[in-house]
């Protein structure tokens, strides 16, 4: 990018942007001088930051430190990190400013073969900051309850608040036509006048109060801020269409929202139509346990139309019922504190993000800690696009000031200077991390039965997913007559389709396994439930997952498989040959190469390639197998895209015995 470009990103003059840079240590003539775009990013940050004493030295340093390490000058200056322990791989290098595929080079010379989501101790953290010219702090064990208990409320101080909302429903049953309807039924912002601004969530007010809505329906989002530890919903709001009846995600948002134990009010939707049927629906919703209260249950029905607007006050009137039994109260009287609710760089504002105030009042000025970042609130803009000065609890504002982005779900919190929070978002940041890796945390079938025994599991929870319905039903009812004395076992949830993210989140936050009946992961999905320990196991007959269940009771489950890292060998040249393809000249780092074993490639990080070792030789000869400190050459079965400094790494799976 140009330096002007970048000036007026920064609304800054660009002959006083060219000398800062110039002091900086980035290369420039003129305004019209280009930079690279991470050295325009950095520079970016540094100067939209809150406050740029605090973080001055990160570019200055950093560009000093290049230009030593290139001309192998003195040693760089000491810059402070804060290392948190556990630190994984990815983290350390984001906070050491490396690449993780350097890093992970780096591990590998010490003795340690880690991939990027794996922890590195502190001591060995600590070590190789040092090695960076960086003087490193470790924080660990700490408790979110410190902050949150530092000022506790008392009952007097607690006033009514609003109820927060999220709605759900199937795909195209009209959630987010619904959303703009109501947004349209706000009396006080057609008042003000301002132009509606999507910030993630809004408020609406009438004669009977405020309803906060979240404007990202569905419950994918919703779990996913679950897991990140937030609970912000009060009522979800479950969208059906009268001419399509209840559908695979209309159950999937009724399970979502029963394991967050969040009330459910139903809005018939799409009553225009001529074929719609709202009954069929209440029969439907009835079998599922949303019970009409017209018919004796206690769920509220509310037939509409979004795109008619016909009953959205029915809607609303029925919202404030289910809200006035829940109580809801907050204390505004106090430091705020909240959830992220969205949040985004923009570019000419920097991080922006949305907070939904849970207890007190946020006010321009505050100090604040936002999930891994900090700052101090700049400008507070609400709904309409308006400055604000304070909003309390359940009022959404959008905020500048933060020194990074944060992520939907990270909880916030005003504390009394921007020292402060600095120091929580970095503690936060090992809790975060300590609730990820603690296996405490998580439930597999292989430890079920050593669970059970130490009185820690006393409810085991499912989620089936199959390829067809009757499936589905059939492996519920079975699992559910499993259950013992000991520990109950309950379906959490059971739908048709591949496994995917959502099911997912849903076990990590109901701390459930994962069943799946001829069907399957998809990649990402794969990734995402190693990265949060979740027990996805993958059958074919429905007596064999009852058998399993069964065993894993009784603590006799079979093994199952594991992975063991034979070797790892590191790319060093590239041979095209003819008719035998590309061939890796390798050194081997670690164990072992063997011939016709699987081998994983790594490059920066991340896996390319899973496969096998196609042919192996020592000098020109055929090998089956070649220790670390030699060389050799491999080739990959079905891929040759091989490159210089690409790490092979060499495994094969085992049957292990249960961990009992
Ligand atoms: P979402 O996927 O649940 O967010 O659904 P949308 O809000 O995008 O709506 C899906 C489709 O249904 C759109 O074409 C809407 O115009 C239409 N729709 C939504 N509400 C109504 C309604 O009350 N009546 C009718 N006839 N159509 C509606």
């Amino acid at each position: 990018m140009r330096v002007y470009e970048l000036a007026r990103r920064l609304g800054m003059n660009s002959k006083d942007l060219v000398r800062e840079l110039k002091e900086l240590g980035v290369e420039v003539k003129t305004h019209s001088s280009s930079i690279d775009d991470q050295t325009g990013e950095e520079v970016f940050n540094l100067f939209s930051r809150p406050t740029p004493e605090t973080v001055e030295p990160v570019v200055k340093e950093k560009v000093e430190e290049k230009e030593i390490s290139s001309e192998e000058a003195t040693a760089p200056p000491i810059q402070e990190v804060i290392i948190t322990d556990p630190i994984t791989v990815g983290e350390l290098a984001n906070t050491l400013q490396l690449t993780p595929g350097s890093l992970i080079k780096e591990l590998m010379a010490e003795g340690k073969m880690l991939s990027i989501n794996q922890l590195v101790s502190a001591d060995l953290a600590t070590k190789i900051a040092e090695r960076h010219g960086f003087k490193a702090t470790v924080i660990a064990h700490y408790k979110e309850e410190e902050v949150e208990e530092e000022e506790k409320d008392v009952p007097q101080d607690l006033l009514p608040r609003a109820p927060v909302v999220t709605v759900m429903g199937h795909v195209d049953h009209g959630k987010t036509k619904l959303l703009d309807a109501i947004r349209q039924t706000d009396v006080a912002g057609s008042e003000i006048g301002g132009i509606t601004q999507h910030i993630g969530a809004y408020k609406v007010r009438d004669k009977r109060g405020d309803i906060t809505f979240l404007d990202t329906p569905g419950h994918a989002a919703f779990t996913a801020m679950r897991a990140r530890g937030a609970q912000v919903t009060d009522i979800v709001v479950l969208v059906v269409a009268a001419d399509d009846g209840v559908m695979p995600q209309t159950r999937e948002a009724i399970d979502h929202a029963r394991a967050a134990g969040v009330p459910i009010v139903v809005a018939i939707n799409k009553i225009d139509l001529p074929v719609a049927n709202p009954d069929r629906v209440k029969r439907q919703l009835g079998e599922l346990g949303l019970v009409p209260e017209e018919w004796g249950g206690r769920t509220l029905f509310v037939p509409i139309s979004a795109k008619e607007n016909l009953n959205l006050d029915g809607l609303l009137e029925a919202i404030h019922l289910e809200a006035e039994m829940l109580e809801l109260k907050a204390n505004p009287n106090r430091r705020a504190s909240g959830t992220v609710v969205e949040a985004k760089l923009d570019k000419g504002r920097g991080p922006v993000a949305t907070l939904l105030v849970q207890r007190g009042t946020l006010r321009k000025g505050d100090a604040i800690a936002v999930g891994l970042h900090y700052g101090k609130v700049r400008v507070l803009f609400d709904d309409h696009g308006t400055e604000a000065k304070e909003a309390g609890p359940c009022v959404p504002v959008e905020v500048l000031g933060l020194s990074g982005v944060p992520q939907a779900g990270d909880t916030f919190q005003v504390v009394s200077s921007e020292k402060e929070a600095k120091e929580i978002s970095a503690k936060r940041q090992a809790t975060s991390r300590q609730k990820v890796f603690s296996s405490s945390e998580k439930v597999t079938l292989e430890d079920l039965y050593k669970g059970i025994q130490e009185g820690k599991i006393k409810e085991l929870n499912i989620i089936i997913k199959a390829d067809v319905w009757g499936s589905a039903e059939a492996l519920k009812e079975e699992l559910e007559k499993k259950g013992n004395e000991n520990v109950r076992i309950k379906v959490v949830h059971s739908g048709v389709g591949a496994i995917t993210e959502s099911d997912v989140m849903l076990a990590t936050v109901s701390k459930a396994i994962i069943i799946g009946f001829h069907v399957h992961p998809d990649p990402r999905t794969k990734i995402l439930a190693e990265e949060e320990g979740v027990d996805v196991r993958l059958y074919q007959i429905i007596y064999e997952v009852t058998d399993d269940i069964e065993k894993a009771l009784k603590g006799l489950l079979e093994p199952k498989l594991k992975e063991y890292t034979l070797g790892l060998a590191q790319v060093r040249n590239i041979f095209r040959i003819s008719k035998v393809g590309t061939v890796a000249g390798c050194y081997v780092k670690e164990g072992k190469i063997v011939m016709g074993k699987s081998a994983r490639l790594i490059r920066d990080g991340a896996v390319i390639y899973k496969g096998r070792i196609r042919s192996l030789k020592r000098f020109k000869n055929d090998a089956n197998e070649v220790p670390s400190g030699f060389e050799c050459g491999l080739a990959l079965e079905n891929f040759s895209d091989i490159k210089p400094d690409d790490l092979i790494e060499i495994f094969e799976v085992k049957e292990i015995a249960p961990a009992l």
